[in-house]
């Protein structure tokens, strides 16, 4: 294997635990030859602003890092297989797999390699061969690394189609816990202010989106999801990511021990309450009141199911109900709620369950909630899982 080669699958395997738009499916993999094997990372996919997936070259410009953050396999007192890209070869190995063929588009991040504007600025060069030297006019996500300059985000703005920098923890209090070099506001607060100042500007339409480790220290999904909120609220922020805490070897916590299934489904029920909140337009209160009294989603019931039973509204009439009502009863999505006020407008009813399964409502979810003719049907049972 040459040097560049080595680099690539060094940087590549390095950059997977920053969450992409559309994460690689966790498949166990049986054998290393095998096709299509997961655990090969450097490839990543991604939906563009237009909808599109798209295959993206995801990479660390280093995995050098001065900082001490114990989850992270980069941090500074891990001295194993460092390496670095000179701009020019990750220019010439990006346009190469581009011109290939094997990937439409870049997702650059990298580790702190003596300052964060050292590393900015070899970031840059890159990115402008891409974009100059190359004219590459595809996709590029780049991560904005913690205390880059307002100078050198500018410029990576000027050049890239999204920018996003990874929170990670809830608080400055929590970061604490796990680094005693990064500094939560002016490190990572700032940094985002800074990109939502540029958004504004008008440099990034695509806005910006952020990160969350979930379980690394003891914060709660409370923690979580208020810091999230506060930066919908003040940093126009277009979307958090969430990842499950995974013990890396070579790191501190590399012992630390957490049931893998209850880290998955935590992960995945604050992407549906980040959901609820976004796109269904609940109350951040509302969010709150289904946490338990240690501030956490209870993992055994839906959250959407959860808001529903304390939502007085139900049940509700689905020939009667506004599409944002409809929107609130479990087993109901947008498709459905859409399908469901379209065929109103064509003079047509809901006359029973069977003409809501064929709009695409998930009878056993929904029925509890709602009346067809003013038929209700309740099972409490249905709904815990
Ligand atoms: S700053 Fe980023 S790359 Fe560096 S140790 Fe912390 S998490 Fe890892």
């Amino acid at each position: 294997m040459g040097a560049l080669e080595r680099k690539i699958e060094i940087l590549g395997d390095a950059s997977k635990f920053d969450v992409c738009a559309s994460m690689a499916s966790p498949r166990t993999v049986s054998s290393e030859n095998r096709i299509g094997n997961p655990d090969k990372i450097g490839i990543c996919h991604a939906f563009a602003p237009d909808g599109r997936c798209i295959s993206l070259f995801k990479v660390l410009m280093t995995n050098h890092c001065i900082y001490d953050c114990k989850y992270c396999v980069n941090n500074s007192n891990n001295a194993k297989n460092k390496v670095m890209f000179e701009p020019v070869e990750l220019a010439r190995a990006f346009m190469g797999l581009y011109i290939r063929n094997y990937v439409e588009g870049l997702f650059l991040s990298s580790g702190v390699w003596r300052s964060a504007t050292d590393t900015a600025e070899k970031m840059i060069e890159a990115l402008d061969l891409i974009r100059n030297k190359y004219h590459f006019r595809g996709y590029i996500h780049v991560k904005i690394l913690p205390g880059t300059s307002k100078s050198h985000i500018k410029q990576i703005m000027k050049i890239a189609d999204r920018v996003s920098l990874n929170v990670e923890l809830p608080s400055s209090c929590r970061l604490s816990e796990v680094s005693s070099m990064k500094n939560f506001n002016t490190d990572i607060i700032r940094c985002q202010k800074f990109i939502y100042h540029y958004i504004k500007e008008g440099l990034l339409p695509a806005g910006q989106t952020t990160q969350f480790i979930v379980g690394t220290t003891g914060e709660s999904d409370h923690e979580i999801v208020e810091r999230l909120h506060w930066e919908y609220q003040n940093l126009d922020l277009r979307r958090g990511y969430f990842s499950a805490f995974t013990p890396i070897k070579g790191t501190p916590l590399e012992s630390k021990k957490i049931p893998e299934i209850y880290h998955r489904k935590r992960e995945n029920f604050l992407y549906r309450v980040d959901w609820l909140y976004r796109r269904y337009n609940y109350e951040i209160k509302n969010i709150y009141s289904i946490m338990d009294e240690k501030g956490m989603i209870p993992l055994n019931i839906d959250p959407k199911v959860s808001l529903a039973l304390k939502d007085d509204i139900f049940p509700i009439d689905v020939n009667e109900a506004s599409f944002d009502e409809l929107l609130r009863v479990p087993g109901i999505g947008e498709v459905s709620s859409k399908r469901i006020i379209n065929l109103r407008r064509v003079n047509k009813k809901i006359e029973n369950y069977k003409d809501l399964q064929r709009l695409g409502v998930v009878l056993k979810r929904a029925k509890s909630f709602i009346t067809v003719n003013g038929q209700r049907q309740t099972s409490l049972k249905e709904f815990y899982r």
